[in-house]
């Protein structure tokens, strides 16, 4: 499963974030800790996104994290207190290419998904039905993370992140269940993310927030979210509630 992080805090060189830590997101894209269901690196590819003043930016590529130079001569030199990035293992069957890479965005939001929908695509269509054909003729990339991100962003214009988020959960489990949905979401203030069949794990306090699928380092702070949770991160407050009784 591909690895994500979501960072709120002081303004931090972005390079330095994705090499923070003896288990950084770095380490994690060759040397994960904690894979489950099969995937052994996470090298088809990654993503940063990263809130400056008034702007969202973001840098993609298919290759792996480590071995893009952009790692070493940009990234470093870009900061930032707001930063959702991910590491992709691209599920079997789904193209290796930029645009299948974490986050998605619409400038306002930021999306990663760890897992997959089971029996993607054809379990998605029903759910894909209530798109309009020009939504789905902008599909991204042909990978059931960009299809979920068009579902997401129809439910961000109707409704709330948490709600959002919830309602997507559910409807993927029931039209797929089985499905692994891990998903972060940021908007450079606030951060929500999903457990449903994978690890995540948080890190809060007054300062920071950080939301990541395993911690970058051995600090006691850092809180294992339980399976099937929604989290709701910003510095100095956490709130962690069962998705399956949540809004
Ligand atoms: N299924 C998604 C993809 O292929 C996410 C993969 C993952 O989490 N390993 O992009």
């Amino acid at each position: 499963m591909c690895r994500h992080l979501g960072y709120l805090g002081p303004d931090v060189s972005v390079g330095e974030l994705i090499g923070w830590g003896e288990n950084s997101l770095l380490r994690q894209s060759w040397a994960p800790r904690d894979m489950r269901h099969g995937g052994t690196i996470n090298a088809d590819g990654f993503g940063v996104g990263w809130w400056g003043q008034d702007a969202f930016s973001r840098y993609r590529s298919q290759q792996p994290l480590w071995s893009d130079p952009v790692l070493r001569e940009t990234l470093p030199q870009i900061r930032s207190g707001a930063v959702v990035a991910a590491t992709r293992s691209a599920t079997v069957g789904m193209p290796v290419q930029a645009t299948a890479c974490a986050p998605f965005t619409d400038r306002t939001w930021a999306f990663s998904h760890n897992g997959l929908v089971k029996g993607w695509p054809e379990t998605l269509g029903p759910l894909a039905e209530q798109l309009p054909v020009t939504d789905l003729l902008q599909l991204e990339a042909p990978t059931d993370s960009a299809a979920l991100w068009l579902l997401l962003q129809r439910a961000l214009a109707e409704q709330g992140p948490e709600k959002a988020l919830t309602t997507l959960v559910r409807a993927v489990d029931a039209a797929a269940p089985k499905s692994r949905l891990n998903f972060l979401l940021g908007d450079g203030r606030e951060l929500w993310a999903t457990t449903w069949d994978h690890s995540l794990s948080v890190l809060v306090d007054d300062d920071r927030a950080i939301v990541m699928s395993e911690p970058f380092d051995d600090d006691p702070g850092w809180q294992s979210v339980p399976d099937r949770h929604i989290v709701y991160a910003r510095p100095g407050h956490l709130i962690i509630t069962p998705l399956e009784m949540g809004a």
